[in-house]
């Protein structure tokens, strides 16, 4: 038998086979060109991504939602929103106060010693109305003992005015 040529069994089967991709190539061109539209193509594509897109969105929304209660129960657990509230000191934000406090420290003049008790080296910067204000006369140098005293002080004060308050109410 000769197996040349057409008269190889694989002669056609190769042929075909070729001839396939060649069709596939010729559809693949057909689409890229517009002249044939592809069945995935179209509405029913875009509405089913639109609807995955919405739902990683949704998704994400819940998991932001679920973290801001988290820090907000956190929060309230450990004070902070009442401390925002309440103390002058944390009025607005902190970066002002902190501002605030480097501008004091720079324009002050330091004293060579404790405003307060007079003995030790003054190391802290203490306000003195409790406002906070944007006055170097309103702050004074304490050491670190008579700054915690009057930070004590000043807080003790304060619950005291609280307390009275109430019970003019
Ligand atoms: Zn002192």
């Amino acid at each position: 038998m000769n197996f040349k040529g057409k008269n190889n069994p694989f002669y056609g089967k190769h042929h075909s086979k070729k001839t396939k991709i060649k069709m596939s190539e010729t559809k693949k061109e057909l689409y890229r060109t517009g002249r044939l539209v592809h069945p995935m193509k179209g509405k029913h594509h875009s509405e089913v991504s639109k609807r995955k897109l919405s739902k990683s969105i949704k998704k994400n929304i819940e998991s932001i939602e679920l973290n801001t209660k988290r820090i907000n129960e956190w929060n309230r657990k450990h004070g902070v929103e009442k401390r925002n509230e309440k103390n002058p000191m944390w009025k607005g934000d902190k970066v002002t106060y902190r501002c605030l406090h480097q501008w004091v420290v720079r324009n002050k003049p330091k004293g060579i010693s404790c405003a307060k008790c007079g003995s030790n080296k003054p190391l802290e910067i203490a306000n003195i109305s409790g406002e906070y204000k944007r006055d170097i006369n309103d702050y004074k140098w304490l050491c670190r003992k008579c700054h915690m005293m009057e930070d004590k002080r000043m807080s003790n004060l304060k619950q005291y005015q609280k307390k009275t308050n109430d019970n003019v109410k």
